[in-house]
């Protein structure tokens, strides 16, 4: 499996950018449109994604609502292998399982269709989003993945918030290209 390169790395992490204050006060948005946008950058992680999962056995990639579907669509197309959504609440239009997760204040909700892996059995599939932070989201979704009868082999991040240690609560192993202190 090859590794980042610390060049390849920096391409990535310069292309993305630091949004103070966004959404609220204290926050440092990580801003992916300009990763999306520049086309050595893009390349850069995508053919790092496309090398380090083609050695895997995947059935499936699914990745979470909304950035998550960029990075997920992209790799799956480039492994040969089919796309899943794991969507907010409310926005699938077939019969779906749900799995709630909490929030500063209040909670939250992600949904899978029940028929998303198919008829492929225990399907082994990677979960892909852009940022891992405390790590609830990506516990819901993991979660919404064994909860239909697949298997979550690995959830892949483009960035982790290390000092939020979120990846401890993960029932799956985490990858995630870019660690952020
Ligand atoms: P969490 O559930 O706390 O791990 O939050 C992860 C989700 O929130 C991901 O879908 C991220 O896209 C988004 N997110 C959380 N913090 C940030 C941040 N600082 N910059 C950009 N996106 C974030």
């Amino acid at each position: 499996m090859k590794t980042l390169s610390e060049e390849e790395k920096n391409i990535i992490l310069e292309s993305i950018r630091d949004i103070p204050d966004f959404p609220k006060p204290g926050i440092i948005f990580k801003d992916i449109t300009t990763l999306l946008s520049d086309p050595k950058a893009l390349d850069t992680l995508m053919t790092h994604l496309e090398n380090r999962y083609k050695s895997y056995d995947l059935d499936y990639i699914a990745g979470i609502d909304a950035r998550g579907f960029i990075f997920g669509a992209v790799l799956a197309d480039r492994l040969g292998l089919g796309f899943v959504t794991i969507r907010k609440k409310g926005k699938l239009p077939y019969t779906t399982v749900a799995e709630k997760y909490s929030l500063e204040y209040g909670f939250d909700e992600v949904e899978i269709h029940i028929d998303a892996f198919g008829d492929t059995e225990k399907a082994n599939v990677l979960l892909i989003d852009d940022l891992i932070a405390t790590g609830g989201t990506a516990v819901a979704a993991a979660n919404l993945i064994n909860k239909v009868g697949a298997v979550c082999v690995e959830a892949c991040f483009v960035m982790e918030l290390g000092f939020l240690n979120g990846k401890k609560a993960l029932p799956a192993p985490v990858y995630s290209v870019l660690e952020i202190d």
